[in-house]
């Protein structure tokens, strides 16, 4: 647990939440300030700052509960659709700094967009994309 972290202290019961389920590895809440009915953060139990941080296993689990909750979020809320997205990094919109998974119900017409409105676009070569794909490779 990290002492400051807001999650944490969700997960540890200092601090009220309207939980929606648990794991051995993961705890699921709405969100405080929902952007949709039933938005829900799914986020691992230890503290761990970004996608790529969980060890294999944990974020497995992480994942199981956001393939398990999702339909159960929608139903709940008699959506037909969901945004299912990570802010990952500060850069990226991350505020809170322990990963989580948002679940935003998605309704026709409510006004907000697929997530490749967030982007202008990036018009790359053929080479360009092919050298981008060697170093994502060679990183890993
Ligand atoms: P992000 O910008 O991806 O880091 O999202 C952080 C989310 O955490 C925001 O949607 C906040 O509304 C939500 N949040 C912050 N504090 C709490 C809290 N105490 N309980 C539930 N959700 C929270
Ligand atoms: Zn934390």
């Amino acid at each position: 647990m990290s002492e400051d972290c807001i999650f944490c202290q969700i997960i540890a019961g200092e601090i009220p939440s309207n939980t929606v389920a648990e794991t051995d590895e993961a705890y699921a809440f709405l969100d405080v300030n929902p952007l949709a009915r039933g938005h829900t953060l799914v986020v691992p139990k230890d503290h761990h700052e970004r996608v790529g941080d969980m060890p294999a296993d944990t974020a497995g689990e992480l994942f199981e509960l956001v393939n398990e909750i999702t339909p159960a979020v929608e139903q709940a809320v008699d959506a037909p659709a969901s945004t299912v997205a990570f802010n990952n990094g500060e850069d990226a919109g991350q505020e809170v700094p322990h990963v989580h998974c948002h679940i935003v119900p998605r309704f026709a017409e409510d006004g907000g967009k697929p997530i490749h409105s967030l982007f202008t676009g990036a018009d790359l070569s053929d080479d360009e994309m092919a050298e981008i794909a060697d170093a994502v490779r060679d990183e890993q």
